[in-house]
C-alpha cells in the first residue's frame, strides 16, 4: 500500500488519491478470527497541509471470526474512516514504523508513503474486543453444551451457591 506522493510534497494544498485492495494482511486479533472473508480495500487521499502529510481514507473488508458466545463463525463487517499524519523522516529508520506514538504520526521516507502500519493499527484498535453474532445471542448451555439459541435444552438453569450445595446434599443424607 504505497503512494507515491511525489506530485504533492512540494506543492501545499495538494493532494493525491489512493485505493487498494490487498488479499490479507498479518494482523492479530483479541477474538478468533478464521480469516478476512473479503479483500481489504483501503481508500482515500493524501493532502499536503504544509506541516505535513494528512491521510484521510476508509477500510472496507469483511472478517471471518467465532462469536464469543456460542461459537458460530460469521461475518463481521469492517468499514472504519480515519485520518493520520505522516511527516519525512530521515536516516536508517524503519519508514514503517510509528514516528510519534501519542499523536499518531508517522514516517515516510523520499516520495513514498507507505500506508500498511496505519491500516493494521487502525484494524488493531477498531475491533471490538468481544465478537457476538448477535447482542441477543444467548450462548452455549454450559452444562450440556447445547446452542440455546436453537431451542432450550433441559437442564436448569439455575446457579447454585456452593455453600447451599453443602446444606442440600446434608439435608438430602437425612433421608
Ligand atoms: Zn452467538
Ligand atoms: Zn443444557
Amino acid at each position: 500500500m504505497k503512494i507515491d506522493v511525489s506530485s504533492i510534497v512540494g506543492d501545499k494544498a495538494a493532494s493525491v488519491d489512493f485505493d487498494f485492495q490487498v488479499e490479507r494482511l498479518p494482523l492479530v486479533f483479541p477474538f478468533a478470527v478464521s480469516g478476512f472473508a473479503e479483500p481489504i480495500r483501503v481508500s482515500g487521499d493524501v493532502t499536503n497541509t504544509g506541516k505535513y502529510l494528512l491521510v484521510q481514507g476508509r477500510i472496507e473488508t469483511g472478517l471471518e471470526v467465532q462469536c464469543d458466545r456460542c461459537l458460530r463463525t460469521f461475518e463481521y463487517p469492517v468499514d472504519l474512516e480515519f485520518s493520520a499524519e505522516y511527516k519525512k523522516r530521515s536516516g536508517q529508520d524503519d519508514p514503517l514504523r510509528l514516528f510519534d506514538d501519542e499523536d499518531q504520526v508517522y514516517g515516510y521516507e523520499g516520495t513514498t508513503l507507505d500506508l500498511t502500519q496505519v491500516v493494521e493499527d487502525e484494524l488493531a484498535v477498531g475491533m471490538p474486543i468481544k465478537m457476538l453474532c448477535d447482542e441477543e445471542c444467548k450462548g452455549l448451555c454450559p452444562r450440556c453444551g447445547h446452542n440455546r439459541n436453537e431451542s432450550e435444552c433441559d437442564c436448569r438453569d439455575e446457579e447454585v451457591d456452593p455453600r447451599l450445595e453443602a446444606l442440600r446434599s446434608l439435608l438430602a443424607s437425612k433421608d
